[in-house]
């Protein structure tokens, strides 16, 4: 393979890739497939062999690039159903959505699959379309001539290679968007740790226990809760054909005030009374553990410059929300970053004005759209912890209390059932936690008095901000 880069005169291409998940590969393929001489650089062994994904590949942008790509793809199941549940430590209320149009093309467009198998797959796409893959290269500096970008230096026998323009799509630890200078170095603030491990059970098991035929799928959510101790983030359950991801991820800032590791929750995850038993007698045979981007459109660096576009996780476009989405975002980032190289290589034009075309065609997708809308939802969330903790508590109970079975007549039990979440909430505000001590005297004493007001005001709040 370095024998093309070798032949290549200069080792010059129209655009150079550097990294081979979905947001490179992507935008590998489409330039590829509009004749330009494109390279793409992995480090890893093969595409997808360092890359993580709880469990759901988006799939919008795909089967837009290659039509029912499932036919042909190593997918796993489509995901025909979500089951929410919310946990305390001895309770959970859970909500399930269903549908039989997931049932049928294009699926939902989700599919859990493995990165390890799919990725591969997906990059041979861009190979057969044109683009020249090389793997095992590191991508270790950009290289510059008159503050412009040229090109990139790669690790070992590829030395440096040169393009009229470089798409970064290294993932969430982007080394060249930092020495872009276009990031700075995370803050704990900025990510979310994630940890995955994939359990093996025969197939039919799977789909008794699921309630599963063929290749349908589902994917249990664990929202915050007991699930992650009350930490900002959640855990999941996904089924596969032979096996199960369970992933528990959370806001890494927590994490460390909270003084937890990653691999504590993880086994309190899977011990937990209303996770347990879907994951019995099964055998782990792959643990993972990354980071991935977080808090959403206002940690967005800048993802372009002269000669640059930054896509995918490296420019942190994901959607840490109820929609935990990063693939779909990634590739649609890795499509405006081809579209804007084509509409650049006409005007033959590459500086930063030209490239600025890169944020036009985001702004108008939904990769903008969502980052922007669910921006205040981070912002309410790190407000106001007690959603995740003390508040599950109180609504799991209450849901509890509702359906309890006693001689005492329901309207009378019902009093009972808001008498208790009342107590719950005021003992929580009592006792200074809740970040009441941000209101001045007369609103904590109001808070104290009349904790449910404050309890409604947080849920408008909070419907208000992922609105
Ligand atoms: C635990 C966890 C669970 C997740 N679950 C989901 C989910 O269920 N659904 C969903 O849509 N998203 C999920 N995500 C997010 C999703 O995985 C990412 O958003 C997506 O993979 C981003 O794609 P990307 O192409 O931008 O980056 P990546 O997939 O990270 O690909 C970057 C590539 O660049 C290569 N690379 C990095 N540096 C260099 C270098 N210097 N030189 C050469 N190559 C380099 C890497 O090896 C890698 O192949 C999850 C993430 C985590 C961590």
């Amino acid at each position: 393979m370095a024998d093309k880069v070798g032949n290549n005169s200069n080792n010059k291409f129209d655009v150079i890739v550097v990294g081979a998940g979905p947001a490179g590969t992507t935008a590998g393929y489409i330039l590829a497939k509009a004749g330009l001489d494109v390279v793409l650089l992995e480090r890893g062994a093969y595409p997808g062999a360092k890359n993580v994904l709880g469990g759901i590949f988006y799939t919008t942008i795909l089967n837009r690039l290659i039509p029912n790509f499932w036919e042909e793809a190593p997918v796993e199941r489509h995901i025909k159903g979500i089951q929410i549940f919310l946990l305390s430590e001895t309770n959970a209320v859970s909500i399930g959505v269903e549908s039989e149009e997931h049932n049928k093309p294009p699926y939902n467009n989700s599919f859990t699959v493995s990165r390890a198998k799919f990725d591969q797959w997906y990059a041979k796409k861009a190979e057969e379309a044109g683009a020249f893959l090389i793997t095992n290269t590191v991508v270790d500096d950009l290289l510059w001539e008159n503050n412009k970008v040229v090109g990139v230096k790669a690790r070992g026998g590829e030395g440096d290679i040169y393009a009229d323009v470089v798409i970064a799509a290294d993932g969430v630890n982007s080394l060249l968007a930092q020495k872009a200078g276009l990031r700075k170095d995370f803050r704990p603030r900025q990510v979310s740790l994630g940890m995955k491990e994939v359990i093996e059970l025969p197939r039919e098991v799977i789909e008794e226990r699921f309630h599963l035929s063929g290749n349908e799928g589902v994917e249990l959510k664990y929202m915050a809760g007991d699930a992650t101790k009350g930490i900002w983030g959640g855990g999941n359950i996904y089924t596969n054909l032979e096996s199960l991801s369970v992933v528990v991820w959370v806001a890494l800032e927590s994490l460390m005030e909270r003084k937890l590791k990653v691999t504590e929750l993880m086994e309190q995850f899977k011990d937990h009374p209303f996770v347990r038993n879907y994951i019995k007698g099964g055998k782990t045979v792959e643990y993972q553990a990354h980071l991935a981007p977080d808090g959403g459109y206002d940690f967005t660096p800048k993802y372009y410059t002269h000669g640059l576009l930054i896509a995918g996780d490296a420019a942190r476009f994901l959607n840490a929300s109820i929609h935990y989405e990063g693939t779909n975002f990634a590739m649609a980032s890795g499509e405006a970053a081809a579209n804007t190289v084509l509409a650049a290589r006409t005007k033959g034009d590459y500086s930063e004005k030209s490239l600025s075309y890169y944020q036009k065609l985001l702004n108008k997708s939904f990769v903008m759209k969502d980052l922007k809308r669910y921006r205040k939802m981070n912002r309410f969330a790190e407000a106001n912890p007690e959603f995740f903790d003390a508040y599950f508590n109180a609504i799991t109970q209450m849901a509890v209390d509702y359906f309890a079975i006693n001689e005492l007549p329901k309207r009378q039990q019902e009093l009972r059932m808001l008498k208790r979440f009342r107590s719950a909430l005021r003992h929580f505000h009592a006792d200074g936690s809740g970040k009441i001590h941000r209101h001045n005297r007369l609103t904590r004493a109001f808070f104290r008095t009349f904790p449910l007001v404050r309890f409604l005001w947080q849920c408008l709040k909070g419907a208000i901000s992922s609105i």
